[in-house]
């Protein structure tokens, strides 16, 4: 049994955090009480200027490409051939996977986040391996064999009949609602023939797991997909191939039409903002907004490795510049620190994850500020996201265990 104590972020008040002094005990991997009021003299972790927060929540990142992050200066489809492919070829090794895995999702830990929503490889071996990895660090996520049957090296393209074999038996050994599960993951249309998407949709459908893939990053991919399917447009590519659902994440969605944002909406689809991603491929900014209006489901994601920052706390902060440097409408701290917390929980349709609450795993974060946040004029919230280091973070826990490897 544990007591964590300090200033509680929670998530009961629509889209934004609110703090409020208290304490949470966990006892083996769950909560088993939360308490707002004050905050005990006694206490194993906290104190009266810390943040306890629940694990923030990765909604796209690429775990083969922790390695490669910051190869700056090419747009989307020149830094998939020159940087990505080559590092995730380097996945045909089951056991660099697999420690790579485990690397990659300590850096996760160190920074706070304790549920992801991460690309493996073509590899099924590997992808197995990292599922594997994933399940014994405790982490709470998918991860998905990356399908991909064209337009990409030879050593990366499989038939579609294996890919989905293979995505099948991924299922089978990580199904749907487990802690940590397998997801469909055609990469994107431009490597995927038109029978490998609508196969990988039936199986979606079949199964009930998750899908995850891009959508409308970058406006030449656009246009690829374009011609690629006849003339058919982006969003209709996945309609008809029965992959929009409301267990789908799509990674960006930056050039969207009116209708694709509305027939989205229609689909319950989820769009994986990742703006540290668009800026370092200078994709474009996302219109945030515009989604916000038409009803689109958001989450947040790093999308390392072309996303840079780690840190969800940081992409959040990104998340309200790239909105305000396309107006006046933006998010506060307050929702950006809901949307990494409790906004991707339930953009995943994960109940057991985003919030302090009884009888959860004890999925928690605890931040020690070094600057008296609480006492000032400015929103402690605010000060909080946009002062942030990342060396505040004092330990994170995971299905109740501790698992941060940096401590002070
Ligand atoms: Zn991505």
């Amino acid at each position: 049994m544990q007591i964590l104590g300090g200033q509680l972020l929670l998530n009961d008040d629509g889209d934004r955090a609110r703090i409020a002094p208290g304490f949470v005990r966990i006892e083996g991997q769950q909560i088993t009480e939360v308490v707002e009021g004050e905050i005990p003299s006694s206490l194993d972790f906290g104190g009266p200027n810390a943040l306890i927060a629940p694990g923030f929540i990765d909604t796209h990142l690429h775990l083969p490409q922790f390695d490669m992050i910051g190869a700056h200066g090419m747009p989307l489809l020149q830094w998939l051939s020159d940087v990505t492919f080559p590092a995730e070829q380097k996945w045909s090794n089951v056991d660099f996977a697999r420690s790579m895995t485990r690397q990659a999702l300590q850096q996760c830990a160190n920074v706070g986040t304790t549920g992801i929503c991460a690309y493996a490889t073509v590899h099924h071996p590997s992808t197995l391996a990292a599922l594997d990895e994933a399940t014994m660090f405790g982490m709470r996520g998918v991860i998905g064999q990356v399908l991909m049957n064209r337009n990409a090296p030879e050593n990366l393209c499989r038939e579609s009949k294996q890919l989905i074999d293979e995505a099948a038996a991924t299922i089978q050994a990580y199904p749907p609602h487990g802690r940590m599960a397998a997801a469909i993951t055609p990469r994107f249309a431009v490597s995927c023939s038109s029978d490998l998407l609508s196969a990988a949709g039936t199986l979606a459908s079949q199964t009930r797991a998750m899908i995850q893939t891009h959508i409308a990053e970058t406006k030449a991919e656009c246009e690829l997909v374009n011609d690629l399917f006849d003339g058919v447009d982006y969003v209709n590519v996945y309609q008809q191939s029965y992959l929009l659902t409301e267990r789908t994440v799509l990674g960006h969605g930056i050039h969207l039409s009116p209708q694709d944002r509305i027939n989205l909406r229609d689909s319950g689809s989820v769009v994986a903002h990742c703006p540290t991603a668009n800026s370092f491929l200078r994709s474009g900014a996302m219109d945030r907004r515009s989604l916000v209006d038409d009803g689109v489901r958001i989450a947040l994601g790093s999308d390392i490795g072309a996303g840079y920052e780690r840190s969800m706390v940081r992409v959040g902060r990104a998340m309200i510049e790239t909105a305000s440097s396309r107006g006046n409408v933006f998010p506060s701290a307050a929702q950006a620190w809901h949307q990494i917390t409790a906004g991707n929980a339930d953009a995943m349709g994960w109940s057991d994850s985003g919030r302090l609450a009884v009888g959860r795993p004890a999925d928690l974060v605890v931040i020690a500020p070094d600057i008296p946040w609480t006492s000032g004029d400015v929103d402690p919230l605010a000060m909080l996201m946009f002062a942030w280091d990342d060396r505040w973070i004092k330990q994170t826990f995971l299905h109740g265990r501790k698992a941060t490897e940096t401590q002070s």
